[in-house]
């Protein structure tokens, strides 16, 4: 893994812990941090970082604490608090 790609590894595991404080700024900051990495070193962000932000306003989401999750047509929909909605279907690992 590279030095960018275990950056963005680090800022992830920031925002996670963050939001598990209901730190949301702070969580923002970091998954912000770690979009812009990913950006200028071309990467694509892990697919965990990617369910678990919002693309909209840039929260870290926890279902139950700020974001809602259904089952829908055999997909997973999560709900942000801000209303945007990430979606991934059921049976992709
Ligand atoms: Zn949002």
């Amino acid at each position: 893994m590279d030095v960018a790609a275990e950056r963005i590894e680090r800022l992830h595991e920031l925002a996670r812990a963050a939001a598990a404080d209901d730190e949301h700024d702070r969580a923002r900051y970091y998954v912000r941090l770690a979009r812009r990495v990913a950006e200028r070193n071309r990467l694509t962000l892990p697919r965990e970082f990617r369910r678990f932000t919002c693309d909209r306003c840039d929260a870290y989401l926890r279902p139950g604490r700020n974001a809602r999750v259904r089952l829908q047509d055999g997909h997973v929909v999560i709900t942000c608090d801000c209303g945007a909605h990430t979606r991934y279907p059921y049976d992709d690992r």
